[in-house]
């Protein structure tokens, strides 16, 4: 995407990104933060999150907060009093990225293992429903809120050997329409982003044999995220954006 967004694109605004400790979120959060963010970072493995933190600090000067937390066992409570808890923290909330995500097995729907198609769902699906129905009143505080979900090309068309992760992808996409749809006449937009293939650890998992260096970095694909959390794209709602358009799914040749 050809965005030149300005460098105070997201000053003053509060942005909660999860899955910030490491690839594409730790990238969207370190980025939003250069814009001017302050930046609620949360995710599973806490020392990841102080990283970011720190670089966020040492960058910009700016104090990032951490929530620490597991998607994997995340309950409906649990979702509740992190909301409550930010709720004393901070007036509102302008924007929330859904980077979190869950591979599971790439296997045939017949060889898929039902525990782990049930832990992808989980994190990719339920938890992230959950964490949106708790955080909705502190978004709707905001001027012009941003809900942002992470979607996959197999999440608009499906492809062999996917399971779990593509049927997640798809709900993904389905609950980012749902909620448009609720909210269309509101302030908030919701969108989802399709990263396209990018160089991180879930996309080495994916594609083992694929040479990275053919693969754009989280930081090429950035300008989409701006793009999704700034006022430059108010009145885009429901709709799936692509962070490389016209990249062919698949691995990279
Ligand atoms: P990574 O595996 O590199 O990072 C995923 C992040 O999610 C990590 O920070 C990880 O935490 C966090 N996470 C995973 N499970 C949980 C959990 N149970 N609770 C809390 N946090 C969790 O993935 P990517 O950066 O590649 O992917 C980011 C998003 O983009 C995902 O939704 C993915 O599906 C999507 N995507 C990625 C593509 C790619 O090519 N990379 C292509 C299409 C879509 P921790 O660091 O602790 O492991």
């Amino acid at each position: 995407m050809h965005y030149q967004p300005m460098n105070d694109l997201l000053k003053h605004r509060l942005i909660l990104v999860t899955g910030a400790g490491d690839g594409i979120g730790r990238e969207a959060a370190l980025t939003y933060a250069r814009h001017g963010a302050r930046l609620i970072l949360l995710g599973r493995t806490e020392h990841k999150l102080q990283d970011v933190q720190a670089e966020i600090l040492r960058e910009t000067g700016t104090h990032s907060l951490i929530v620490p937390c597991d998607l994997l066992t995340i309950t409906e409570q649990a979702c509740t009093t992190l909301a409550t808890d930010l709720e004393k923290q901070i007036p509102h909330l302008d924007g929330v990225l859904h980077n979190a995500g869950l591979l599971g097995d790439i296997a045939p729907i017949a060889g898929q293992d039902p525990a782990t198609w049930h832990q992808v769902m989980q994190v990719n699906v339920n938890a992230t429903f959950m964490l949106t129905q708790a955080l909705l009143p502190l978004l709707l505080k905001a001027a012009s809120p941003s809900l942002v979900f992470t979607s996959s090309s197999v999440g608009r068309v499906g492809r062999a050997e996917w399971g779990a992760y593509a049927v997640s992808k798809f709900a993904t996409e389905g609950l980012m329409q749902v909620l448009a749809d609720e909210y269309r006449n509101q302030h908030l937009r919701v969108n989802c982003i399709n990263p396209g293939g990018t160089r991180t650890a879930m996309r080495a998992s994916a594609f083992p044999d694929e040479d990275p260096q053919r693969l754009k970095t989280p930081a090429e694909i950035m300008p989409l995220y701006l793009y999704l959390m700034g006022d430059d794209s108010k009145r885009k709602t429901g709709m799936s954006f692509d962070a490389q358009p016209g990249r062919k799914p698949g691995p990279a040749v």
